[in-house]
């Protein structure tokens, strides 16, 4: 079905509201209207997946920038923290299945570590691409979906 990226963050983004509000993380959104042809609810799980580990790995008082744009005909997602980020040994294997870094680190306990190995399972199942960019200052989850295809071709916008 064809999914408007837009609407469905900025939907997904309410409903985390209250959860970032109990973590006393901000989320700010950019968003831009994009178009995918995709399962609408294994997006919802991948993206909630995603933010949900962007609030609860980020430290009081931290941010995160949800954004949406069109990039070389990509319809390009970004979830970006201010967290605690995630060493270079693990940035590989926290795609596995059960991988947890350290329950220490986390604020939230109970978390199976099964999350990331889904998201990435899904997302291969749409033909999209899912990348981590991380640093000492937070993590950046970087998707990329095909366009559906009345938008390929489109000037690059922001
Ligand atoms: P679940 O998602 O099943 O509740 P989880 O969040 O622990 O459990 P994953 O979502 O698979 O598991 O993430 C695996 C591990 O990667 C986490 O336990 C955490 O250590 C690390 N991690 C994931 N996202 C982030 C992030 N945004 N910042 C820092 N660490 C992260
Ligand atoms: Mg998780």
């Amino acid at each position: 079905e064809q999914v408007q990226v837009r609407e469905l963050l900025a939907d997904l983004v309410g409903r985390m509201k209250a959860k970032a509000e109990r973590f006393g993380v901000t989320l700010v959104s950019r968003l831009n209207d994009v178009t995918i042809w995709a399962d609408r609810e294994s997006m919802v799980h991948i993206l909630v997946n995603l933010l949900d580990n962007a609030i609860k790995y980020n430290l009081s008082g931290g941010y995160v920038y949800i954004s949406n744009r069109i990039e070389v005909n990509k319809a390009v997602i970004e979830i970006e923290d201010t967290g605690i980020g995630i060493p270079e040994e693990f940035r590989t294997k926290i795609f596995e299945p059960f991988y947890t870094v350290n329950k220490d680190r986390s604020r939230e306990s109970g978390g199976t570590g099964l999350g990331l190995a889904l998201v990435k399972q899904l997302v291969e199942k749409h033909n999209g691409t899912i990348e981590l960019i991380s640093s000492e200052t937070g993590s950046s989850f970087r998707l990329a979906f095909p366009l559906f295809h009345s938008q390929r071709n489109e000037e690059e916008h922001l």
